[in-house]
């Protein structure tokens, strides 16, 4: 009998967040896996949803984003970057940034097209490139040598481009490894694109959490081919929202479009008029926000070192990664399972890599955590090394 699943599809199996998370579950890990803060989301953006509900403002949204919304993203686009997009027919509203990375490439990419990616990459990113037909050709990020940051080789890169090449998918800043792309390294992605007339889809979750250097959005560098990819996850610590975005000149956000009609078709109507009062927020939010989180990393990759794990200290985003050197395992998924029994998860890359054996020697660890949770993990961590 032919089986039940495409495939596309076989192969991908279930998501390492997921497995890990359950996993934490039935050891009674601290859950250091799975990137969401296990704190609350601010006042202001819950009381304007539950308002929204009050109001009576449950019925569909308008399919490209509430008018609201839509504006308050061009405004906030234009005030922190200084880029433009027209309210209604550049932005498109999605359920999370997941969504709005399928719908991307969805909506322009061919079956046989090729998209690059970078290695690691968000486990979704590949996914959806297969389910669209499209064909993923994989650069790698190479971990820090001691004189350089995570790093991609030049050479790889130009050679990864095409006559074939539809996209290449960027992420900065970056998940799993914290890297923020350099703006040398941007450009030069920039260049490729031009040469090859080659579309980037710009995944900016973890924009406003960047520790070192600035994040440096792709649209300033290459505005006619870039798509922005962004959400109110990060930025809200509301991921369950599934809030995002996508913003693009009006043809590249047109294809976009025509993929997310037929994907959601519209996003929850009242966590967009919430959403509209968040991106509105003060500058001051985003400060404070950075600083928080620049306090959880630092404590964190403190307490690894402590226990004497070789960290790589990120730039960005929700996450550090830790080098296996040292630790007497060679194998991240082992490493990872050995965690949970001394009450730790954390996330094996291997499973965001093409050669899962390029992602063998480190784990990564979740920092978006309270400091209680960070704490007691510091503690079962002590606890491990003492064995
Ligand atoms: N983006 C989050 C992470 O990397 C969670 C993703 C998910 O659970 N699908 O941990």
């Amino acid at each position: 009998m032919r089986a039940p699943l495409t495939r596309r599809l076989a192969g991908f199996g279930t998501t390492i967040f997921t497995e890990m998370t359950r996993l934490a579950q039935e050891h009674g890990a601290i859950n250091l896996a799975q990137g969401f803060p296990d704190f609350d989301g601010p006042d202001f953006v819950k009381d304007a949803a539950k308002a929204a509900i009050d109001a009576g403002q449950n019925q569909y949204a308008r399919m490209t984003g509430l008018p609201a919304l839509n504006q308050a993203l061009a405004r906030r686009y234009q005030h922190h970057y200084g880029l433009s997009f027209d309210t209604d027919r550049e932005i498109v509203v999605t359920s999370g940034c997941t969504e709005a990375i399928f719908a991307a490439i969805a909506g322009i990419c061919d079956v046989g097209d090729e998209v690059i990616l970078f290695q690691p990459y968000y486990d979704s990113y590949r996914a959806s490139v297969c389910m669209a037909g499209a064909i993923p050709k994989v650069v790698t990020l190479w971990p820090p040598d001691g004189t350089q940051g995570w790093h991609f080789d030049a050479q790889q890169l130009e050679r990864a481009f095409s006559e074939r090449t539809r996209a290449i998918l960027l992420n900065s800043p970056h998940n799993p490894t914290g890297k923020v792309f350099t703006r040398q390294e941007l450009e030069l992605i920039a260049q490729l694109c031009r040469k090859y007339n080659v579309i980037c889809i710009s995944d900016e979750v973890y924009e406003h959490l960047v520790y070192t250097g600035v994040h440096i959005p792709m649209a300033t560098l290459l505005p006619e081919l870039t798509i922005t990819l962004s959400s109110l996850g990060k930025s809200f610590s509301l991921t369950g929202w599934k809030v995002g975005w996508a913003c693009a000149p009006a043809p590249l956000a047109a294809a976009v479009r025509s993929a997310h009609q037929f994907i959601t078709f519209a996003t929850a109507t009242p966590f967009q008029v919430a959403a509209a009062v968040a991106v509105a927020a003060p500058d001051d939010f985003f400060v404070q926000l950075q600083r928080e989180y620049r306090e959880r990393r630092d404590y964190l990759t403190g307490v690894l070192q402590e226990v004497g794990l070789e960290v790589w200290e990120p730039e960005g985003t929700y996450f550090t990664c830790a080098s296996l050197r040292g630790t007497g395992y060679t194998d991240d998924f082992a490493f990872a399972k050995h965690l949970i029994a001394h009450g730790v998860a954390t996330i094996p890359p291997s499973a965001f890599y093409e050669q899962p054996e390029l992602g063998r020697g480190y784990v990564r660890f979740a920092f978006c955590k309270r400091r209680e949770t960070l704490e007691a993990a510091a503690e079962r961590l002590r606890a491990w090394r003492k064995l």
